[in-house]
């Protein structure tokens, strides 16, 4: 799959993959792999942490915990981030 079509967040119009602006509406294109970097990581996070927590007992198991509440919080805040600014761009 080519990875250089990209469409505009406002016309729709195809812009180059690495554009940050788009070149037909100069609509400041956001980067959708930041959202899925921080959804990935969070997710890798609690899974970790998940078995971290089920698998170790003591420190260990703490730490689980901790890794299983940050990678949620990640995983949940880039996508609400993703989800909230679809909405915004929705609503103009
Ligand atoms: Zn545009």
């Amino acid at each position: 799959m080519p990875r250089d079509r990209v469409h505009c967040v406002d016309c729709r119009e195809p812009i180059p993959g690495d554009a940050r602006v788009c070149p037909h509406c100069r609509a400041l294109q956001p980067s959708p792999l930041v959202d899925v970097g921080i959804v990935v990581s969070g997710v890798f996070a609690f899974v970790f942490g998940a078995i971290l927590a089920l698998m170790t007992i003591g420190t260990t198991r703490l730490a689980g915990f901790l890794l299983l509440v940050v990678g949620f919080g990640l995983a949940v805040g880039g996508y609400t981030r993703h989800v909230d600014r679809t909405a915004e761009r929705r609503a103009r």
